[in-house]
């Protein structure tokens, strides 16, 4: 048994953005259920305190640089038996709004104050500063929202392990230099082998440089990562760390109680490989929903994504632009926020054919998974992708993920063509050059293959057949842990 303790700026379903929330909640249940003692942290935003019934304060911490103690919230997360300790600092973190800023796309203007202030709670628990009276053989740290506890704790005596996972490299936490001096951070952090970043403050750095080992959340966005087109100018050091073996990618798993279509509640009518056949009503039930024309005919292609631009939002808007005023028999049923622009086309599209596609700007919960039940091809077209969920997600939903062939979602979909159609291996569709015409043509084969229900069903199936559960990867993040715990041991 190990005493973990996970740092996570996000965890669901008390605060949600993206990929990081889910697996900051399914991770560590896994993990709970090896008779791993874990504890995630995380700070208490307004939305925690208010989602939380049960909780109390269980320790307060004098930080560095912070005149009042900072209080130590406890509660279990939801749905679960697992532990969740909330850095309460009001002026920090309870307000209205989400976890980065006041609007999904936006950011906060204290973001650096803010988690400099978590790092270091996070820092104090890890080394056992607080009445908590607990220490963790592992700190396993996630984003740069994270970033500074590695390096706070490195040099000290007696400090647990450290990992640190990278679940997107294209958010940093870069801040001007006079930042470093403001949030008065040890001045031995500051050199272009710690924090510093070509003159900017980088938390991610703190994560990269000072723990243990890195990790992220697949193997081919770990070899990504250290090349040129995806590194962000860090792919050196991270191209160092791979040599050292310090770099490992781990796919993510998923939730198979939150994401599983014979039990979904939100859905409307549940089904397994064995009922493939009632996924249907979904499909009527989504079309429905979006006010498109009820056909069965016609493929129904499915959205969910923040609305930015590594999701490939504009490759999915031309693609299908061309295809429908080509007349393909294709609907599109979208949910998704983020930046205005996209927001915009997506509301143009729908207005050009509003009995072919439908949008939902926002987010929900239930429409997600009453999409993911409802169409039959889930698209993905994402200039990079650490990992993605949603592709998982529509694996076990029978929704053939349409990908495109980058990180996590190389990893975890098989074309349906050649030799892995003909073998039955195949389980979605995907493409690699990022232009609207290699996408367009790829939902052209989608369609296709569409036209084959025997086909198709058999590649759904497959699809429906994978295991992501976390079985194998927590049994990969087990093993690192045990590992690093012997090296620091030796040292
Ligand atoms: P990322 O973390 O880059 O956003 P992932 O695929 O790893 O991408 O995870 C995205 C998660 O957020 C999934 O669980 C997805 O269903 C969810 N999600 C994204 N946008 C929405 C939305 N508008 N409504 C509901 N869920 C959403």
């Amino acid at each position: 048994m190990r005493k973990i303790l996970f740092a996570s700026s996000e965890v669901h379903p008390l605060i949600k953005t993206g990929g990081l929330a889910d697996v900051s909640a399914s991770l560590p249940i896994a993990l709970h259920a090896h008779g791993h003692d874990v504890q995630i942290i995380l700070p208490a935003y307004r939305q925690c305190l208010e989602a939380l019934t049960e909780i109390r304060t269980v320790a307060t911490v004098k930080l560095d640089g912070y005149h009042s103690p900072i209080e130590i919230i406890q509660s279990t997360l939801p749905g679960s038996d697992v532990t969740i300790l909330l850095v309460h600092s009001p002026e920090h973190f309870d307000r209205d709004g989400g976890a980065y800023g006041p609007t999904s796309g936006g950011d906060w203007d204290d973001n650096a104050a803010r988690f400099a202030l978590f790092s270091r709670a996070v820092a104090a628990v890890a080394m056992n500063e607080t009445e908590l009276d607990w220490q963790p053989d592992i700190l396993h740290c996630n984003d740069w929202q994270t970033g500074l506890a590695p390096a706070l704790i490195a040099d000290l005596p007696r400090r647990p392990a450290t990992i640190f996972t990278i679940h997107n490299l294209a958010y940093q936490g870069l801040y001007p230099k006079e930042t470093f001096g403001m949030l008065d951070l040890p001045e031995r952090l500051w050199h272009s082998n710690g924090l510093e970043f070509y003159d900017m403050l980088s938390f991610m750095k703190g994560g990269l440089i000072y723990s243990d080992h890195i990790t992220t959340v697949s193997p081919t966005y770990a070899d990504e990562i250290c090349t040129y087109e995806f590194g962000y100018g860090l792919e050196g050091l991270l191209a160092e760390r791979a040599k050292e073996g310090r770099l490992t990618g781990i796919i993510n798993g998923i939730d198979l109680d939150d994401w599983n279509p014979k039990t979904d509640a939100a859905i409307s009518k549940n089904y397994s490989a064995k009922t493939v056949k009632n996924k249907y009503d979904n499909k009527i039930a989504i079309q429905q929903h979006f006010g498109l024309p009820v056909k069965s005919d016609a493929v129904v292609f499915g959205l969910i994504s923040r609305l930015v631009a590594q999701k490939g939002v504009d490759l999915t808007i031309d693609a299908i632009a061309t295809l429908l005023d080509e007349g393909e028999n294709l609907q599109l049923v979208c949910l998704g926020s983020g930046e205005a622009g996209f927001e915009q086309d997506l509301r143009v599209l729908r207005a050009r054919y509003p009995d072919k596609v439908g949008v939902t700007i926002g987010y929900s919960e239930e429409l997600s998974h009453q999409i993911e039940a409802g169409a039959d091809v889930f698209l993905m077209p994402s200039r990079f992708e650490p990992c993605g969920l949603n592709q998982l997600y529509s694996l076990r939903y029978g929704t053939l993920p349409l990908v495109r062939n980058t990180g996590g979602l190389a990893d975890s979909v098989v074309d349906a063509c050649g030799d892995d159609l003909k073998h039955n291996f195949a389980t979605g569709f995907k493409f690699d050059a990022a232009t609207a015409e290699a996408l367009e043509e790829t939902i052209r084969r989608s369609i296709t293959l569409f036209k084959h229900p025997r086909v198709w069903r058999r590649v759904m199936l497959k699809a429906m057949e994978q295991d992501y559960s976390w079985k194998k990867s927590s049994q990969s993040y087990e093993l690192l842990y045990d590992s690093l715990r012997a090296k620091l041991a030796r040292n």
